[in-house]
């Protein structure tokens, strides 16, 4: 299975990204743990993603690109991936297309994760009580949700004109939300 999580900031993408994938026996990979591992160990690309990550602004697209790119030719993802926060712009797009086709695959799904924008608002608002997220503070958590709207949503409309999209609705028990996921994906013919 080759599978995108899509939603907006605050859908619940990373967790449920990481059910799902353990019951496909599939990795994953999630952009924003990359970078925020590399920020962590101090990495130059951590350094780098930093920059971007505390203002909200998306990392680059050159480094973002190469970064999955090399994630996605380890061997635990020869079988198949499920992406959490990649692609979020059409260049991204592109070039997934492009990894994907050269080893001969094809994309399964996208899993679009609908939460209405209050919502959104009042968990990310109560994760950066929790968790102290350096990018989960009120102006930049607005830019992230503004990005969102402006760059990646338009990727909704591609992958539904390729017969791709499964949009699920994402507000409930995170229980009955991967379970609304696995129906969705159940009617998915494999690669
Ligand atoms: P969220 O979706 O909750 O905002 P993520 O953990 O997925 O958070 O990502 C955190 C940050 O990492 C983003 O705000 C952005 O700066 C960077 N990032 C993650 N994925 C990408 C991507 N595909 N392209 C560019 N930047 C990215």
């Amino acid at each position: 299975m080759r599978l995108i999580f899509m939603g907006p900031p605050g859908a619940g993408k990373g967790t449920q990204a990481q059910v799902v994938a353990d019951r496909f026996g599939i990795p994953a990979i999630s952009t924003g743990d990359i970078f925020r591992a590399n920020v962590t160990e101090g990495t130059e690309l951590g350094v780098e993603a930093k920059r971007y990550m505390d203002a909200g602004e998306y990392v680059p697209d050159t480094v973002t690109n190469l970064m999955v790119r090399n994630r996605i030719d380890e061997e635990d993802a020869v079988k198949g991936f499920l992406l959490d926060g990649y692609p979020r712009t059409l260049a991204q797009v592109d070039e997934l297309d492009g990894m994907i086709n050269y080893t001969g695959h094809r994309l399964d799904a996208v899993v679009c994760l609908a939460v209405d924008a209050d919502e959104l608002v009042r968990r990310l608002f109560s994760r950066a009580q929790t968790e102290g997220r350096a990018d989960d503070t009120e102006d930049v958590i607005r830019r992230r949700q503004e990005l969102y709207l402006e760059q990646t949503q338009p990727l909704v409309e591609v992958y539904r004109k390729r017969g791709l999209l499964c949009e699920v609705d994402g507000i409930g028990e995170v229980d009955e939300v991967t379970k609304r996921i696995l129906d969705a994906l159940s009617n998915v013919q494999e690669s």
